[in-house]
């Protein structure tokens, strides 16, 4: 390993020195492959000699004081090592979540923000707990044992982490009462138990007693495909139902239950405050609820529990949800050119994003819509459009 950061270092002296002569704005060197601590980990813990990821040097344009190397690993959207040019080390200002304890609810692969998010709290030493749809249950807990996810439950020190419980959860049902006949009799649902929010909220007290940290990362819209004018109001309903209320009713039975200081994180969309034809059946006003309830709901949890509500809008990533919405690859191509950042969303920038939101160090935010979308909510027009091709002045 230290043979990798000594090569790392001295590539990115080099680059520092030769970015003093005028060039464009940014130089990536690719494929650098490098060990070191993910945030949040101390020196101690990265001594593994297992360097698993390829990394990518990045050298900012800034002035030559303030001119920063930093080292990203591939898939984690993890900055693992950072230099001043100096070769001492940094004080530091770690995201520490040990002794932390974190429920997702929205885990059902590895694809999503959820276990982005998921790996994200425990590289800084929480303990997970996950929340996984009642039909996706099986296939979820199967693929786990059997190891299909091993390569990305691999943390940036070679170590796998590890889900401390997987809780069976149908968030569209607040208590047992709620549950219709159809649903009851589902095969789907048979050999689960205690899935309704407020079970799964009794359960995890009984089994840990509290938790720290609480992530919304689900949606379900059954009618997404069509536009809004054609959508009914029982998908328009079903829409909120599960992507809006659900938060709403996952606060308010786990609040209780989370220590004062903790924080809560939902996972909204562009599309609750812009246009974005295709995502319909209600969904775009889903997203506009779940906007507006953060707000209220840090106010009501703030003042009750001391316990912090943020949402992130995320930008477009090729989820197992979004793929069934149909045009995902269209809205990263869409991204990547249009965006300010022209570099694809890796869901490791979500999820640090969230260990840094759920830590101590954003301990005065709150009711926030916080963008991690390359910065693509910021543009007014689409710089690629065809009706721009003559315009030279929207060019960069
Ligand atoms: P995902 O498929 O990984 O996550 C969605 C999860 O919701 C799945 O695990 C699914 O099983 C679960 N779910 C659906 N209905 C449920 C219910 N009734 N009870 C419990 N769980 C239920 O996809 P994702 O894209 O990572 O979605 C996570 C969040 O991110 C969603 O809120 C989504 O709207 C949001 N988001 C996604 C994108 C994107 O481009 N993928 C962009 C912005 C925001």
């Amino acid at each position: 390993m230290a043979s990798s950061l000594t090569l790392a270092r001295a590539v990115a002296q080099s680059l520092v020195a030769a970015s003093s002569t005028p060039r464009p704005s940014r130089s990536v060197i690719t494929s650098a492959t490098v060990c070191a601590a993910p945030i949040g980990l101390r020196s101690s813990a990265h001594s593994s000699s297992s360097c698993f990821f390829a990394g990518s040097l990045a050298v900012n344009k800034l002035s030559p004081a303030t001119r920063l190397v930093s080292v990203r690993a591939h898939g984690t959207g993890q900055i693992v090592a950072s230099s001043n040019g100096s070769s001492a080390p940094l004080p530091g200002l770690p995201i520490d979540l040990r002794g932390k304890r974190a429920f997702i609810a929205g885990v059902a692969d590895d694809q999503g923000f959820g276990w982005a998010i998921a790996k994200a709290l425990a590289s800084a030493g929480a303990e997970i707990l996950v929340g996984t749809w009642v039909p996706a249950l099986n296939i979820f807990e199967s693929s786990l044992r059997r190891g299909k996810f091993d390569e990305s439950r691999k943390l940036a020190n070679g170590s796998m982490f590890d889900i401390a419980k997987v809780y069976p959860l149908d968030a569209v049902f607040d208590t047992p009462e709620d549950v219709p006949e159809d649903i009851k009799n589902n095969k789907r649902y048979a050999g689960s138990s205690k899935w309704t929010v407020q079970e799964v909220a009794e359960s995890v007290k009984n089994d840990f007693g509290s938790i720290d940290i609480l992530v919304h990362s689900l949606a379900n819209g059954p009618e997404v495909t069509k536009p809004l004018l054609e959508t009914s109001r029982k998908g328009y309903l079903a829409a909120i139902s599960a992507s809006s209320y659900s938060y709403v009713s996952l606060l308010k039975y786990f609040a209780p239950i989370m220590n004062p200081g903790s924080s809560s994180l939902s996972l909204t969309y562009l599309a609750s405050e812009r246009i974005i034809p295709g995502y319909g059946g209600g969904m775009s006003s889903a997203k506009a609820a779940l906007e507006s309830d953060t707000r209220v709901l840090a106010f009501e949890v703030g003042r009750k529990h001391g316990i912090r509500v943020n949402t992130i809008s995320a930008g477009p990533l090729r989820s197992r949800a979004a793929k069934a919405i149909g045009f995902i690859d269209k809205m990263i191509e869409y991204s990547t050119a249009n965006a300010p950042l022209t570099k694809e969303l890796d869901s490791g920038d979500v999820g640090n994003a969230a260990a840094f939101l759920s830590s101590p160090l954003a301990s005065a935010i709150t009711g926030s819509v916080v963008y991690v979308d390359n910065g693509l909510n910021a543009m007014g027009l689409a710089v690629d459009s065809q009706s721009l091709v003559v315009e030279e002045a929207v060019k960069v």
